[in-house]
């Protein structure tokens, strides 16, 4: 019998919901490209219902303890003395959250001998050392597509809440003004401005499937160039690089991984070369953004606005930068993990378990590593090496 070890965030301060805003959720079978959505032979939770936080428990307990097996849920997942490295000593299997990651780095993985699969309930497995899951040969497993729509809604907002100056103006009605000037004198139309994306995956193809409608130029960079006949019905125009893009767009959205690649990406030198007054919104990792460079250029205005929902580490310690920097829209790490998205990843991480335990083949598109190698997903959109130094610092954050 197995032991799975599940981090996730705390539960709501004011206590695990009873009720909720809305009554159901629409039913998601499949994906743009023709994916089937998570097939979990059952579901044990309420589709809509909190499943993230520690008592929501992914709905896993019934479907684990009916079958002998033992599960562990925490949120205490920083440093040497949290419950997550005292119970990964014994651990056959890893659950987190890209929106509370426990970081699985080379030394906790020589903490847990027994430990052979390490689950993503999301997207984005970068938390994980993914050259030890490689030398040790722990699976890595994520629920490919479950939030990149959510993700990709969550951009199109946090990119007209820059331009249009939205957060600002909502806190002068908070604070009881009418200050129209105020408001309005950082405030834009998206029309016409040329927004680009670098990468062009589930979630940067969904962004400019919902921007076109906003009369905007498109543009991508990515590794590998979308089929023609894409690129012509989004009247997108590809980069062959990051620099080559960011000259010409007002506004960059930033959809790649992170991984060695991508790390620091977004510097001093390559937001020098970027329209002065661009705005910058990175819903994919905060650390494909160098953190002090980002202040640097909002001070000096270099930059118009910076959104996104990553940061690193996280949870972000209380006096980083990026909490008190001008002209930002950063929120928690939440686009992918709205009740919507719950649902699916929740399902989809109950599917990968019910493979693993069953001894049946994990789809295809859900393995990041895999038999010593990357594999699936990981083999596409990841290169080997390791994204979590420094993830140590996450042990700084106090709750409030
Ligand atoms: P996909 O795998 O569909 O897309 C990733 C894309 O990034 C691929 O097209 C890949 O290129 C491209 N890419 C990789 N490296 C580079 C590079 N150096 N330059 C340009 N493009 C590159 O993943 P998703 O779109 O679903 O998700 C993307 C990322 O978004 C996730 O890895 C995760 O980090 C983040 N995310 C954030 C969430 C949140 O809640 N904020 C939730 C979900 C995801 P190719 O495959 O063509 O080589």
């Amino acid at each position: 019998m197995a032991k799975i070890l599940c981090v996730l965030y705390d539960d709501p301060v004011d206590g695990f919901p009873t009720t909720y805003a809305r009554d159901e959720i629409p039913k998601i079978e499949g994906y743009f490209n023709g994916q089937a959505a998570p097939t979990p032979a059952a579901i044990d939770f309420t589709p809509g219902q909190l499943l993230g936080s520690v008592s929501g428990e992914l709905g896993l307990r019934k479907f684990l303890e009916a079958s002998g097996h033992t599960l562990v849920v925490t949120s205490d997942k920083d440093g040497p003395d949290s419950v997550f490295e005292r119970e990964l000593l014994d651990a056959d299997v890893v659950i987190s959250q890209p929106f509370w990651p426990a970081y699985l780095t080379a030394e906790r993985f020589a903490k847990a001998p027994k430990l052979k699969l390490a689950i993503t309930a999301g997207i984005g497995s970068d938390h994980v050392d993914l050259q030890a899951a490689i030398e040790r040969g722990v699976a890595v497993a994520e629920v490919t597509y479950s939030n990149s729509i959510s993700v990709s809604e969550h951009v199109v907002m946090m990119i007209l809440g820059l331009v249009r100056n939205y957060i600002p103006s909502y806190e002068w009605v908070l604070k009881g003004g009418w200050n129209i000037a105020d408001c309005v004198s950082r405030s834009y139309d998206l029309e016409g401005m040329q927004v680009g994306t670098v990468a062009a995956g589930r979630i940067g193809t969904a962004v400019l499937r919902r921007l076109k409608p906003f009369e905007v130029g498109l543009h991508y960079t990515d590794r590998h160039r979308l089929p023609p006949d894409v690129e012509q019905e989004l009247g997108v125009t590809w980069h062959p690089n990051v620099q080559s893009m960011v000259k010409v767009c007002d506004v960059v959205t930033i959809n790649a991984p992170l991984h060695p690649e991508t790390e620091h990406l977004f510097n001093d030198e390559l937001i020098a070369q970027m329209k002065r007054g661009a705005y910058l919104v990175n819903t994919a990792r905060g650390k494909i953004c160098d953190r002090d460079a980002i202040v640097r250029a909002l001070e000096s205005g270099q930059l118009a606005g910076y959104a996104g929902d990553v940061w690193f580490p996280q949870p972000a310690p209380e006096d980083h930068p990026w909490r008190t920097m001008p002209h930002h829209g950063m929120t928690p790490h939440i686009s992918g993990s709205s009740l919507s998205a719950q649902t699916r990843y929740a399902a989809g991480t109950r599917e990968i378990l019910e493979c693993f335990f069953d001894g049946r083949p994990i789809r295809n598109e859900y393995l990041i590593v895999d038999g010593g190698k990357l594999a699936g997903a990981g083999a596409h959109s990841y290169t080997e090496g390791d994204a979590t130094g420094g993830s140590e610092e996450a042990a700084r954050f106090t709750k409030s």
